[in-house]
């Protein structure tokens, strides 16, 4: 008990897709993949297929509560990745879990909305949710959900960098604001690391064909938690992390429903 394990433990907390195409499972897959070891616990059921999304099913706040005792009871956890909260419930159980784990490094992606419209954050959450972006140590939105978090339109890839500072200034926390969703003028691709005062621009690899595979944003979130507990300054962390998605979305496969699916 209390003994250092070999592979760092990742706390993945976020919603449960049944198709591990994003979510929990997601998470996991990323996490093994950079070297750590995941448990998980469901923030709630996003119930999904890969082309419809069904509904999302809350998950007790007794229920969150017990399934993070018996992970931590388990493990030494030593990084949390947060994606999906979806509830009230679920943010105020983690704002609790984290709470009594004051130095427990948070990596928190915020998802807000699915790309296919969905609201995947319920709006009395949202206090709470605040209070998880102040507790992070790093986001990593994309360009919508930075905008919806500063609340104003982004255009040029200067406005970006600004952006995230402004969001780091805000929150207290280093922003990795990610450039695969869109194309700045010119820097398709490019993700901004704003950590501390300093900016790192990350280029994309170059053959990486526009596919527009969901789950990215997990499987980054996950890798980057997983590099940053084994040691990893963010820079560097970010890279690795964005080489593993890339290498997913190369080797993708279209899923029955014909949608690409990380692989
Ligand atoms: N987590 C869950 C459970 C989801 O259902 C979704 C999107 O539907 C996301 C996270 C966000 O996925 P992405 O990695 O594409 O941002």
């Amino acid at each position: 008990m209390g003994r250092r394990e070999p592979k760092p433990v990742i706390l993945a907390f976020g919603g449960y897709d049944p198709t591990s195409g994003a979510g929990v499972l997601m998470d996991a897959r990323a996490i093994a993949a950079s070297g750590g070891h995941p448990v998980a616990v469901p923030s709630c059921l996003a119930l999904q297929s890969t082309a419809t999304f069904d509904r999302v099913v809350p998950v007790s706040r007794d229920t969150i509560d017990r399934a993070l005792a018996c992970a931590n009871l388990a493990h030494r956890i030593v990084g949390v990745k947060v994606g999906m909260i979806g509830t009230r419930a679920a943010a105020d159980a983690l704002l609790a879990f984290l709470d009594r784990h004051p130095g427990l490094p948070v990596v928190l992606d915020p998802v807000i909305r699915a790309t296919s419209g969905g609201a995947l954050l319920a709006k009395n959450a949202l206090p709470a949710y605040r209070l998880l972006l102040l507790r992070a140590n790093v986001l990593t939105p994309n360009l919508p959900e930075i905008e919806k978090l500063l609340g104003r339109p982004l255009v040029r890839f200067e406005d970006g960098v600004i952006a995230a500072r402004d969001l780091s200034e805000d929150t207290g926390a280093a922003v990795v604001l990610k450039g695969g969703h869109f194309a700045w003028k010119g820097k398709r691709g490019v993700d901004i690391v704003y950590d501390n005062g300093t900016v790192t621009l990350l280029s994309p690899p170059r053959k990486l064909a526009p596919r527009d595979a969901h789950g990215t944003g997990c499987a980054f979130a996950s890798a980057l938690a997983t590099r940053l507990a084994s040691g990893e300054p963010l820079a560097m962390a970010a890279a690795a992390a964005k080489a593993l998605v890339a290498g997913w979305i190369a080797g993708g496969f279209k899923s029955a429903e014909g949608r690409w699916t990380l692989s």
